[in-house]
């Protein structure tokens, strides 16, 4: 049994019902029963933990895994997040050790959930640092939605943050060959029914993280505006240790705690205690 509420005339008047599944498919009434799974596409070998937490663990590295997220029960078979180049790319043009076992390439880690790529319409991204934004070309019937603000930023980033969006080796960002297949979006924006992108500057200027709608709550996948659990779990949250605009970073995180549930960070290993949320 499901209690459903039915608004009447301008929204003034409301009536409950309680209705068995028959009922609501007849209605034509769609059940919101989102479930959202990690995807483990690589870890960083010793990312300094101050790079999450923003002037904090100064000496102290750890095990960070790149992480795509997909929505299951969406109809467009949402994806958020796709990945670091690959290991040889990533010593090659940054001189960082990221380590990926076969069944972590990203067409396996979807296959594993039950997915393959060309099923996927839409991807999401949080935002362009390189270790979000590798592997446009394997998703051949996706539209990636995008903050507009994102992608003027990755294209002219500041001195400081070249290297975030830029190959050494590669003149451009992955993205600007993909243009045509990018939707830019201005703020938040509904997705799909109980998905919805909600920008969240400041880890970039355009970022965004995904609120998804689930039969336990709502749940926020954060990118990196939330690095760990404990960035969020400490009081007051810690931001990243990159960010264009603190004062902004922490409006933000007042948006997050006023929609959010739960908060799902964008480099914990402890995401995997779960296969699964809810
Ligand atoms: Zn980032």
């Amino acid at each position: 049994m499901e209690l459903v509420v039915i608004v009447r005339g301008g929204g003034s008047k409301t009536d409950l019902f309680y209705l068995n599944n028959e009922a609501i498919a007849r209605l034509g009434i769609r059940k919101m029963n989102y479930k959202i799974i990690p995807l483990n596409v690589g870890n960083f070998e010793a990312l300094p933990k101050q790079v999450c937490m923003y002037r904090m663990y100064r000496e102290i590295t750890y095990e960070a895994p790149c992480i795509m997220w997909y929505i299951q029960g969406t109809k467009h078979n949402i994806i958020v997040d796709l990945g670091p180049p690959d290991p040889k790319q990533c010593l090659e043009n940054r001189d960082i050790v990221i380590k990926r076992t076969e069944g972590q390439e990203p067409e396996n880690a979807l296959r594993s959930a039950g997915l393959s790529p060309e099923d996927v319409r839409t991807v999401i991204m949080t935002h362009l640092h390189w270790d979000h934004a590798q592997g446009f070309h394997i998703f051949k019937n996706a539209k990636f939605i995008i903050q507009r603000k994102e992608i003027e930023y990755a294209t002219t980033p500041l001195p400081c943050h070249h290297y975030l969006y830029y190959e050494k080796n590669v003149g451009k960002p992955q993205f600007v060959d993909y243009l045509d297949k990018i939707k830019i979006i201005d703020g938040d924006y509904q997705v799909e029914e109980g998905v919805n992108c909600v920008y969240i500057p400041s880890h970039t200027p355009g970022s965004q993280g995904v609120l998804v709608k689930t039969e336990k709550g709502s749940y926020f996948i954060a990118g990196d505006a939330v690095g760990l659990f404990e960035s969020w779990d400490t009081t007051p949250h810690v931001p990243s240790g990159i960010f264009n605009n603190l004062e902004q970073y922490y409006e933000s995180m007042e948006k997050i705690e006023r929609i959010a549930d739960f908060v799902l960070p964008g480099h914990d290993m402890k995401i995997f205690d779960n296969s699964i949320y809810p």
